[in-house]
Parts: C-alpha cells; structure tokens; sequence
C-alpha cells in the first residue's frame, strides 16, 4: 500500500471525525444557552470524575453519577429531546478508522477505492469484483466442437484468477486471458487488483494502445517517470494486447517491460481479443517466447455478455 495513500485517507478521517465532534458540541452550547441548568451538570459531572481520578477510591461515585445523569435525562426531555450526539458516518468506528485494534471496515474501503483510482482503474471497474462475476451469464450447453460448455470454462477461468490474486507473492505463472470481447476479461482483471490491492500490495493499469504511446513518447523526450510505475507496482494489468500500433519502438520498450519484470518476479496480467497463436504472430520471437513460457493461457468462451448486464 502506498503511504501517501494511507497518510490522505487518515488526514481525511480525522478531519471527519473532528467536523462531527465540532458540529455536535455547537449544538451543545446552543442547548446550554437555552438551559444553563444543564451546563452546570455538565461542569459537576467534568468535576465529580476528575475527584475520583485524584482520590482513586470514591464510595459514593457510582451515586452521585448516577444522581447528574437522571437530572441531565430530565433536564434534556423537558428541553424536548434536542439532538446534541455527534453524527458519524460510521458508527462502528466513530470516524476514527479503527475498530478493535483492526482498520474499520469503511477504512478498508476507502483504501481501496483509492488504490484502485492511483492504479488508473476506473470507477467502473471498482464494482467488478470477484464477487459481482456472474457465472449465470454463461450457457451451460457444449457447443459442437468444444469439450466444454462457456460456464464450466468460466468457471475454471474465475478460480484460476482467484487463486492467481490470492497468491500474488507465491511463485506462479502470470495471467494471459483471451477469448472475444464482452466476455468478462476486464471484469476479471479488476477484480484481481481489487483483491491484490486489500492485500496491501500496488498495482497498476494500463491499455496496449497507451503503453505503446508512452513509450513512444518518452522515447523521443527521455523521460522515463512515466514508465516507472509500470515496472515497480507488485502487479501490472495490461488490456487489449495486440490492438496498439506496434512499431520497432514500441516492442523494444514492451520486450524491456516484460524482462525486468520477470527478472523481478513481478507478476503481469495480460488480456486480447487475440488468441496465444496470433499473438506470438504480432510480436518478435522474443516476446513471443516470454509469452509462451511465462503466462499461463485462460481462454475465455461464451456469447457477449455486455448487453444482458444492462
Ligand atoms: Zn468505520
């Protein structure tokens, strides 16, 4: 997880949390306006816990608490019940992002949500989850020719993804998925860097086209910036393989990407419309042998999705 990421979402928190301490003590002090009865309890109350802190043993504390806190009851329902509690938006966590020694669950989401956007994923893309993966979208009938029907295939495909993201720092191939657009390849790969994203490591995004562009541009200005979050995230997700105008350039620069990766052991996600054969076809031996030897192949099968989801 990067630290600036985790240092705005804490900044944000505690800015949260003091808007809603501040906004419930003004309305505090406009009750206490209204009845000065109960700033004075308020006070006593302040006073009665500071005595037993001093004195440690106080036999008539629990009493005499007891006494301020009915009155402070009474003073408040004859006021007409006025809402003066701070109003979180989590009340499990009171805005403070921790809960039992753990990151709240609303803290949790944040992170995501934010590591999801620094990864140049989408909004969309944060609703695709392993979870949200609908396999009923496939038919269950073989069709003539193919050992498997597109749902078992899926479903073969889904488990293998879920593995791959939840074994991100185990040695393990790294992912090729191919099959004919609108049949949940993206889907697929967001959910992998949502999952490999809670489990605190970075990951970034990219299509072909705009891999090919960057590294034609930074080709010609020497700016290598751009291109560093590609090599360091933990894991790289790039779509439409095969789609972007290829030039000596632009497969010099994604042969680079593919071998310091893999000297590095970080781990890739590639997606195409393209099947495995007509990729090597695209690209040089080189690359064509990385692809082979390094990717594991999920084929996905099945009829267009993309108009049922609605
Ligand atoms: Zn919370």
């Amino acid at each position: 997880m990067k630290r600036e990421i985790y240092q705005k979402i804490a900044r944000e928190f505690e800015n949260k949390r003091q808007a809603a301490l501040l906004d419930a003590a003004r309305r505090r002090d406009a009750l206490y306006r209204k009845c000065p009865a109960l700033r004075e309890i308020d006070g006593q109350t302040a006073m009665l816990s500071f005595k037993k802190f001093e004195l440690g043993d106080m036999p008539s504390y629990a009493d005499e608490m007891k006494k301020l806190a009915d009155r402070r009851a009474e003073l408040i329902r004859a006021a007409g019940d006025p809402d003066i509690a701070p109003h979180f938006d989590c009340p499990l966590c009171e805005d403070t992002g921790r809960q039992g020694g753990m990151y709240c669950k609303c803290f949790q989401r944040r992170l995501i949500e934010e590591n999801l956007a620094a990864a140049n994923l989408s909004k969309d893309a944060q609703d695709e989850t392993f979870e949200t993966f609908d396999l009923s979208f496939y038919s269950s009938s073989v069709q003539a020719g193919v050992q498997i029907s597109p749902r078992e295939q899926m479903k073969k495909v889904l488990d293998h993804c879920r593995q791959f993201a939840d074994r991100i720092d185990e040695r393990s191939k790294n992912l090729l998925l191919v099959g004919k657009p609108g049949l949940g390849k993206t889907h697929l790969s967001s959910a992998i860097a949502a999952r490999v994203l809670e489990s605190g490591h970075t990951v970034t995004y990219i299509s072909a086209s705009e891999f090919a562009a960057r590294a034609s541009a930074n080709k010609f200005s020497g700016a290598m910036e751009q291109m560093e979050p590609l090599y360091e995230a933990d894991l790289l997700i790039l779509d439409d393989l095969g789609t972007e105008f290829r030039t000596g350039v632009t497969n010099a620069a994604f042969g680079d990407l593919l071998d310091r990766r893999l000297r590095q052991g970080k781990k890739m996600v590639f997606s195409s419309n393209l099947s495995m054969n007509e990729l090597t076809e695209c690209y040089s031996e080189r690359i064509a042998s990385r692809l082979k030897g390094y990717f594991a192949c999920l084929v996905c099968l099945g009829t267009d999705n993309r108009g049922r989801k609605g």
